[in-house]
């Protein structure tokens, strides 16, 4: 393969109900450090329709070209129309890198692309850099990092003989490019025939899952409990200083396992990778599996009433305690500054 023909970061601008997901934004932003060093641009793949408005919008978060296919057929996610679209758009742009948000569509999707295109797939992602030097300089390879055997080493894996070079990166992990209504808009209209037989479902109707708790990935704040909560009644006093703080309450898998706390509220490896303004870490130990969904929080707080727990390693400010005595405090001194 002449991998020199393949030019451009690409990223799959994933929507939902016609709203660009903040993945995609993350992946822009990254997208952007990638491409300054490879010396070229980004540009966000939208597939929907009636998103025009949608599409301006990633140019303003950082994309330097948007390709959008408005077609009904692209409107809510279905595997083989999208499939065939993104297909037909590697084929014919040729994209060096290719994004996509490690989601539940992410996921279907990239895989079923790279195979047809032939080329590999990291899932996963956590880390992407050029690497540094090649005996070929116009043949710098992505370097795609991605926890290997149960979280316990990072593996870092490069594609160097195939093109595109695709990877799923996980939700919360990339920091999204500034929003500039300052950028130039520039938004390709792409025309393609998806066949009708490319569709085999029909969905009759869409049920939602209606969520009660703020999203952990989207709050600011975090109240984190694990298994040192000791049952699903003690997350009461987590609710209340969560809700003093105006953010939501998260875990660990030990107590999503234990059925205290339902798995949408995970935090770490196999559950959602988190980014507040302050996580606040109640009886968890800070296995390695943990830490990597939360340690880039921009303040750690941890309370524990073991002084060697691994969680102290990434605090800023650690706590030994009981956590159902320092908790209780805290709500009583933020009650009184609340009067
Ligand atoms: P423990 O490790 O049991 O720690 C409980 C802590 O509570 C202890 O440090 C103890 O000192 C403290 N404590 C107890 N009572 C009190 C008290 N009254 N006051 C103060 N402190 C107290 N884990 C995740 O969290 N997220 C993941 O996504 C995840 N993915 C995984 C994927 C794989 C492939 C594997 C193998 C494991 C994964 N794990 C994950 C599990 C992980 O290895 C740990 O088992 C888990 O994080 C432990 O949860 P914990 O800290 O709540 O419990």
């Amino acid at each position: 393969m002449n991998n020199t023909e393949y030019k451009g970061v690409f990223v799959f601008a994933e929507q939902r109900d016609r709203k660009v997901q903040k993945v995609a934004i993350e992946l822009i932003g990254k997208g952007k450090e990638l491409a300054k060093e490879l010396q070229t641009t980004v540009t966000a793949v939208l597939l929907g329709t009636d998103m025009e408005d949608e599409a301006k919008r990633l140019c303003y978060c950082g994309a330097d070209n948007v390709i959008y296919v408005n077609d009904e057929m692209l409107d809510v996610y279905m595997t083989e129309p999208y499939v065939y679209a993104l297909n037909q758009i590697v084929i014919d742009k040729k994209p060096e890198i290719m994004l996509f948000g490690a989601t539940a569509i992410g996921r279907d999707l990239a895989p079923r692309v790279s195979a047809r295109v032939h080329t590999g797939l990291t899932a996963d992602c956590t880390g992407l850099t050029i690497e540094p030097d090649s005996d070929e300089p116009e043949k710098l390879n992505l370097m795609m990092t991605r926890p290997a055997f149960g979280g316990n080493i990072m593996a870092t894996i490069a594609c160097p003989n195939h093109r595109p070079q695709m990877a799923t990166v996980r939700p919360g992990v990339m920091q999204a490019a500034k929003y500039s209504e300052v950028n130039p808009v520039n938004v390709e209209e792409y025309k393609i025939n998806i066949p009708k037989e490319c569709k085999n479902v029909e969905i009759l109707e869409v049920t939602k899952i209606i969520q009660q708790r703020m999203n952990i990935e989207d709050a600011k704040i975090l109240v984190s409990g694990g298994r040192g909560m000791h049952g699903s009644e003690n997350y009461a006093v987590l609710e209340e200083l969560a809700d003093l703080l105006g953010g939501t309450i998260s875990a660990s898998r030990a107590a999503v396992d234990a059925g205290w706390v339902p798995k949408d509220r995970q935090v770490g490896q196999t559950g959602k990778t988190v980014r507040p303004n302050l996580y606040i870490a109640c009886g968890i130990s800070g296995a390695i599996q943990h830490l990597a969904g939360m340690e880039e929080s921009e303040f750690i707080i941890a309370i524990n009433k073991d002084e060697t727990a691994p969680i102290f390693d990434v605090a800023d400010v650690g706590i030994v305690g009981d956590i159902f005595k320092v908790v209780p405090l805290l709500i009583e001194e933020l009650k009184k500054e609340k009067v």
